[in-house]
């Protein structure tokens, strides 16, 4: 197993859904000559014919099925409210001792739903790589994605081991770097970190727009005072995150339990003037904004690294 584009991880790796994860993977799979060949399936004829015209395969299959057929990996990179579906079209065709992967944002319910699909003789590792950007489809995609971002692996109990590693390497290899848990423990932890902060964004964007006293314009205008930065995640694909609130339900109420009785603490310190609390409350939030600079998930300089603006 290497990654010099002598000996490649995999012979043949099969990507089901070619949009912005799919199409990053099939980038960086190309670069770093981890498979003897890529077969590209996506649902759309148009989606497609757009993979082949950026050369993102080796060979082009609509048929999910046929697509999957002697693959020795296959990657799942679609909404997860259509893991299920496609599950069971790969099933009868997948290749004894093949590794199955997915990269949806929610665990529990994809297991759930793809585990019955699954013939006894293939590898179920699921996977999350916790990388992405507001941007669809296989234009969307690049090389560099995955880079010094974690993936969550969540084998299921009893998955072999070297099916595991396998795949550990596999994401490695892509430029992440990887840690496992339950599905359970990964739905929780990504329901406040990713998902409730996206449904803040859809919610103050939303609020916003609805506004009568401010005019949108003027929201537009002022943007730069902060709506600005949830404006970019609450452009993230409508079908995606409705998907993950359908599917990590339970994980999103409970947070968001959490969330809004935290809420209302700041709100009352507001009314009742105690900027002692504020104070306390911001400069805690500071420190978490250290560790992730401190740890490299994102950028120190100012406005994002915006910079000024050339006329
Ligand atoms: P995307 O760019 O919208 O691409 C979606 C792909 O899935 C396309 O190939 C599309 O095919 C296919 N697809 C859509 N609906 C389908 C259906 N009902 N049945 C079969 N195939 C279908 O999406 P993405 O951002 O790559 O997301 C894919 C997965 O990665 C999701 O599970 C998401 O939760 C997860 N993920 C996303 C991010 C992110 O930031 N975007 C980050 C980490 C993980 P056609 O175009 O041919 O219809």
């Amino acid at each position: 197993m290497s990654t010099d584009g002598k000996t490649p991880m995999f012979e043949r790796v099969a990507l089901v859904g070619i949009g912005l994860i799919g199409s990053s993977l099939a980038r960086v799979i190309r670069r770093e000559g981890l498979a003897r060949e890529i077969v590209v399936s996506t649902r759309r004829a148009e989606t497609l014919a757009r993979a082949r015209e950026l050369g993102l395969g080796d060979a082009y299959e609509q048929d999910a099925g046929k697509a999957v057929e002697g693959a020795d990996l296959v990657v799942v990179s679609v909404p997860v409210g259509s893991s299920g579906a496609v599950a069971q079209a790969i099933g009868p065709h997948l290749a004894p001792g093949a590794i199955v992967s997915d990269v949806g944002s929610v665990k529990a319910d994809v297991v759930r739903q793809m585990a019955p699909h699954l013939p006894p003789h293939v590898h179920f590792v699921p996977a999350h790589p916790v990388a992405g950007t507001e941007h669809s489809g296989p234009d969307a995609g690049f090389a560099e994605l995955f880079e010094n971002k974690w993936c969550i692996l969540t084998p299921p109990t009893g998955t072999d081991e070297a099916a595991v590693e396998k795949l550990l390497a596999f994401w490695r290899a892509c430029g992440s770097k990887v840690e496992t848990m339950t599905p359970e423990h990964h739905d929780l932890v990504l329901a406040i970190t990713s998902h409730i902060p996206h449904l803040m964004a859809y919610n103050i964007v939303g609020t916003a727009a609805d506004l009568e006293m401010v005019t949108a314009s003027e929201v537009i205008k002022f943007s730069a005072g902060g709506f600005r930065d949830f404006t970019r995640i609450a452009a993230s694909d409508p079908t995606m995150w409705r998907d993950v609130f359908l599917h990590n339900k339970e994980a999103v109420l409970e947070m968001l339990g959490r969330f809004i009785e935290d809420l209302f603490v700041l709100q009352r310190a507001i009314r009742f003037g105690d900027g002692d609390t504020l104070f306390e409350h911001f400069t805690e939030t500071r420190a978490i904004r250290r560790g992730i600079l401190d740890i490299g998930q994102d950028t120190a300089a100012p406005d994002f690294g915006r910079g000024p603006k050339k006329s």
